[in-house]
């Protein structure tokens, strides 16, 4: 995944594909295992209604928005060439949802295993938010103690070399803020063309992956519900920015050693 070549077969048009195909079956490949993926999408948060330690994120149900939004960039990767997986903490549990301690603690267990497994192989990994609108919420923009806003955000306990080049190229050569703000999200004030840096335990496991990985808040959540509605159509407004962001992600990629 770190020559051109995947970026080259994607732009091929798809009656071409059949030529290059493995002649061994689908069903005799073996599955994708998380060596195998380039990018990583971590979706962090509980959703709304499992047992959650306060773990649900913005307003009790940010993984509604996240959602969309990394099954977008996980398309956008792909038509780079790029393989994907998107680690959703229920996912972990053999049960349908997180409904005690339990089986909160065993999947987030088994997520930061995921995590450190992408970690071994090399991943880019994006952790993907929406960030609280303001602090307290009832406050206007000019009282309150908080702002919150699209920015990204790394921990500094945990900084690869791959992070440092990746995050830097986004910030300052690829401005993916700058695409968030003019798509109509927010910037977080005085994080607008720095890094911000924050202890947090996805990126204290990912911060050493050697693709790079960095927490990427989006837009302020409920700011951005006003400005574009529902969640599904979040995710489309803010597309152009994880398109640019996919095409950033497959040129890190394709660069690294
Ligand atoms: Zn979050």
């Amino acid at each position: 995944m770190r020559t051109p070549l995947p970026r080259i077969l994607s732009t091929l048009c798809a009656a071409c594909l059949p030529l290059l195909a493995n002649p061994i079956s689908a069903a005799e490949r073996p599955k994708p295992g998380p060596d195998d993926v380039a990018v990583l999408i971590a979706t962090d948060h509980t959703r709304p209604g499992d047992y959650s330690e306060a773990s649900n994120g913005a307003e009790g149900r940010e993984r509604d928005y996240i959602d969309p939004a990394a099954d977008y960039l996980a398309d956008a990767l792909r038509a780079h060439g790029l393989t994907v997986k998107i680690a959703r903490v229920e996912e972990q549990l053999p049960v349908a949802r997180i409904a005690n301690k339990t089986d909160f603690d065993s999947a987030y267990a088994a997520y930061d295993e995921l995590l450190r497994s992408a970690v071994r192989a090399g991943s880019t990994i994006v952790a993907l938010h929406f960030d609280a609108d303001r602090l307290p919420p009832e406050a206007s923009l000019a009282d309150a103690e908080y702002i919150g806003g699209a920015q990204i955000i790394v921990d500094d306990r945990s900084l690869s070399p791959g992070t440092k080049t990746l995050t830097k190229q986004l910030l300052v050569q690829d401005k993916i803020l700058q695409t968030l703000a003019r798509q109509g999200a927010r910037l977080r004030p005085d994080y607008t063309d720095k890094l911000r840096m924050q202890k947090n335990q996805t990126l204290y496991i990912a911060g050493n992956s050697s693709g790079g990985a960095f927490l990427l808040e989006l837009a302020p959540q409920q700011q951005a519900r006003e400005q574009f509605g529902n969640p599904q159509q979040v995710a489309r407004a803010l597309s152009p920015a994880l398109d640019q962001l996919a095409e950033a992600i497959a040129r890190f990629r394709s660069a690294q050693p």
